[in-house]
């Protein structure tokens, strides 16, 4: 096991065997999870120092068309407080989060059918003029290419969009009422063609998932080489089909992001809310597994717990903005601060 995750190390590559063998041995072996996520820090310490760059978040809306299995706020889910962030309160939210320091503001959202295209671009643009030296990320689902175009031009420069899993019969089973897996993994392809830093990954321990489906999701990640890869582990939220399923298992997640570090030494990983949710040292096992990012949550107070994807979505504390401080001395416990740069994805 350990000629494993050395030739991971070297390589960067694993059969599908060898990489089922590994994470199916990381899920008992305290002795092979530590040595891959050692390895794991190693390679991300080569590429960024002890920095952790952040990003604010900044939840736009709560409506959605789509209906995810998972996800709180699908739009069977009658019980979910909906909202949408108007363009002056997402502007107030990038003068706060400036202020803290923040150089990459994230819009993430439900799909919304009133975000158009003259809505969107609208404000992606004030945003790029107010704030010429920021990077704005997009992760608003899946929209049309020449969509994806228009709001490039109008200034952003990355796009999150998980693939959410890489076996088809998987996807559908979670995303029955979806344009599919061939869609999603089309948009993915047309964010890069147009030149977005892009963003995939998926969760870890959906209902109906197993090892064979991550080694699947890990090998896509290795063949299209995405700048960015979000990997948290799924949470029930009791308003939706999957609330009495049990969360992701911790080790797995830790696994997995090691597992993609190696892989792809220079991508952005963040340790994400979800794996700080699910545990209280989530946030700094994450980092300590080879992530480089942490998204803050930038949205205005009022509205942080109705965007309710999974519940208790940690917000505050140092999941906040207004929190970096703390986020910041927790970071120097295990010898890590803050990188307060855009942060942007490195070719060299
Ligand atoms: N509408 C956007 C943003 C979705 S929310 C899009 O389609 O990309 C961002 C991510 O949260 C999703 O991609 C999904 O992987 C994750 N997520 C949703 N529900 C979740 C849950 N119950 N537990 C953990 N993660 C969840």
């Amino acid at each position: 096991m350990r000629e494993l995750v050395e030739q991971l190390t070297s390589t960067g590559r694993l059969d599908n065997a060898s990489l089922k063998a590994l994470v199916t041995q990381c899920a008992t072996d305290d002795g092979v999870l530590q040595l891959l996520r050692d390895n794991a820090v190693r390679t991300a310490r080569e590429q960024f120092g002890r920095g952790i760059y952040i990003r604010g978040l900044i939840e736009l809306s709560s409506y959605c068309r789509c209906d995810c299995l998972y996800c709180g706020l699908r739009r069977s889910n009658r019980l979910a407080e909906r909202y949408r962030l108007t363009h002056d309160e997402v502007m107030e939210c990038c003068k706060e989060g400036y202020r803290l320091g923040f150089r990459t503001f994230v819009l993430q959202g439900g799909e919304d059918g009133t975000h158009t295209d003259k809505w969107l671009t609208e404000l992606v643009s004030t945003m790029r003029r107010e704030y010429p030296d920021v990077a704005i990320t997009l992760s608003l689902g899946e929209r049309g290419e020449e969509s994806f175009r228009r709001l490039y031009e109008a200034g952003a420069n990355r796009y999150l969009l998980r693939h959410e899993a890489a076996n088809a019969q998987l996807y559908e089973s979670l995303h029955p009422a979806g344009r599919g897996l061939q869609h999603r993994l089309d948009c993915l392809e047309a964010l890069k063609r147009i030149g977005y830093q892009t963003g995939m990954g998926m969760m870890i321990g959906v209902k109906g998932q197993t090892i064979d489906h991550i080694v699947e999701d890990l090998q896509l990640i290795a063949r299209m080489q995405p700048e960015m890869v979000g990997i948290g582990p799924f949470l029930p939220h009791r308003a939706t089909p999957l609330g009495n399923e049990p969360a992701g298992d911790l080790r797995l997640v830790l696994a997995t992001v090691a597992i993609v570090r190696l892989m792809l030494p220079k991508a952005l990983l963040p340790s994400t809310t979800a794996l700080a949710t699910l545990s209280p040292t989530g946030r700094l096992e994450g980092v300590l597994s080879g992530a480089n990012v942490v998204m803050p949550n930038l949205s205005p107070s009022d509205i942080r717990a109705k965007y309710a994807i999974y519940e208790n979505k940690a917000s505050w504390g140092k999941e906040a903005a207004e929190g970096v401080a703390a986020l910041d001395a927790e970071l120097h416990t295990i010898g890590y601060h803050i990188d307060y740069a855009r942060g942007d994805f490195n070719l060299k």
